[in-house]
């Protein structure tokens, strides 16, 4: 059967090399008249409309003239069990926790509600851009299966796991050392590498789980080295203490990782605000990444992460953006470069609009190994893919004249106040593998 093949005509913008180290013009490819042809989903073909049209005459072109076409963005940390208690009042991490999520997570017992929320959860993501994810469930596995259930329905690469803890929250809310071990084995024989999906073993953090749970996970990796490994680290002054009074033979927070054969190269650790510089290098050297969520960290008053430190020359860490929701504020991307930027600032650091973009994109793809796949638009890639209106309000429509000018050179700017200014508004659509998901 010969293959159905399609085109769009748009500006496009993707990266093929981190601009935290190479210059713009190595690391940046902008079109701003350009044509990507997909065959099955996939790309297979990028370039001036100019050079192409001629060679794809006779094929559907869908032209979204004066937009911009990125790569779907990556959001590598959050939990669709929260969404429902987004912006709760007045608590920092561990009693946040314990007044507000707990009991949240609870309700997720329920099948049905799960898929109800899973649902409400994904459309929320394609509504903001976010095209793949990686994900906390609950400590139920029936959580786990409604979340896969609907992505699969919508078709995403999408990474989750159940949530493993085994003390220091409530009942209702715990496993055991062995059957979250033996719960997580069910769940990722059935789910990982089925069709888009992957599996994450995820216990929440060290405070929740034992060392004998923490060594079962570890074991899990052993014996699939293929999934990944899902967790928080040094979010939060206080949580790092008690992290020293529960296991007080480790050299820190993230040796008690280790020590459980945790920290490997598909280990994403959410936050890490409060890591020493040594951490910074162990994690370095085992390839592991960090998910940067600045609005979580701003609202609850966890810190300032050292974006600087992360990204050095000497040990840099593979580094995603995460929106963290429900400690988040936002399931946009774009508010959470806004934030990063002034966390950097805070700091006295920068972070340029084509290193944020990098990092909702192609370090996203990085940060969870999935770059062979997603996260720019080479030919062979996965065609997920996000249509920006760069003039989408009034606001933006006054600040953004030329929203996709001939140079990369001009392009800074827009995608600047686009990247400050936008937010689900400016996400005029979103494609999985070439197929129109959400439309503004
Ligand atoms: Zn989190």
């Amino acid at each position: 059967m010969p293959t159905a093949l399609k085109a769009f005509r748009a500006a496009f913008l993707h990266f093929v090399d981190d601009p935290f180290y190479t210059s713009e013009s190595e690391s940046i490819r902008y079109i701003p008249d350009g044509l990507m042809v997909l065959a099955d989903g996939k790309v297979k073909a990028l370039g001036s409309y100019e050079n192409l049209h001629n060679e794809y005459s006779g094929i559907p072109i869908t032209a979204y003239p004066e937009m911009l076409i990125l790569p779907g963005f990556i959001d590598t940390h959050t939990h669709y069990p929260q969404l429902e208690m987004s912006a709760a009042y007045g608590e920092q991490l561990l009693e946040w926790l314990h007044q507000y999520t707990f009991p949240t997570e609870g309700k997720f017992q329920d099948k049905a509600y799960a898929q109800q929320i899973a649902s409400l959860f994904l459309d929320e993501l394609l509504r903001n851009g976010t095209t793949t994810a990686l994900v906390f469930a609950t400590v139920y596995p029936q959580s786990v299966d409604a979340f896969f259930e609907e992505a699969s329905r919508r078709n995403l690469r999408m990474i989750a796991g159940k949530v493993m803890m085994d003390r220091n929250a409530p009942d209702f809310l715990l496993d055991t050392a062995t059957d979250g071990y033996q719960e997580s084995k069910q769940l990722l024989q059935k789910w990982h590498n089925q069709g888009r999906l992957s599996y994450a073993v995820t216990p929440r953090f060290a405070i929740t789980s034992t060392d004998a749970q923490l060594q079962l996970a570890g074991k899990l990796l052993q014996e699939f080295p293929d999934v990944y490994l899902h967790t928080h680290l040094s979010e939060n002054a206080k949580e790092v203490e008690l992290v020293a009074e529960l296991f007080p033979t480790s050299k820190g927070y993230l040796d008690v990782y280790d020590q459980a054969g945790l920290v490997g190269d598909k280990s994403v650790f959410a936050h890490g605000v409060q890591l020493r510089e040594a951490e910074f290098q162990r994690l370095s050297a085992a390839k592991s990444a960090i998910a940067f969520c600045p609005t979580s960290n701003l609202f609850l008053g966890s810190g300032l992460f050292n974006l600087a430190q992360a990204k050095s020359a000497e040990h840099p860490v593979k580094l995603g953006l995460g929106t963290d929701i429900g400690a988040g504020t936002s399931f946009s991307l774009l508010q959470t470069v806004n934030e990063a930027y002034k966390v950097a600032q805070l700091r006295g650091q920068k972070l340029s609009a084509f290193q944020a973009l990098f990092l909702a994109t192609l370090g996203g793809a990085r940060a969870l190994s999935l770059d062979d796949k997603i996260g720019n638009f080479d030919v062979g890639k996965e065609a997920d893919f996000i249509v920006l209106d760069l003039r989408a309000t009034p606001l933006l429509a006054f600040r953004n004249k030329v929203p996709t000018p001939t140079s990369l050179a001009e392009l800074a700017d827009p995608i600047f106040a686009t990247l400050l200014l936008g937010d689900d508004r400016t996400i005029h659509a979103t494609y999985i593998l070439g197929e129109l998901q959400w439309q503004s």
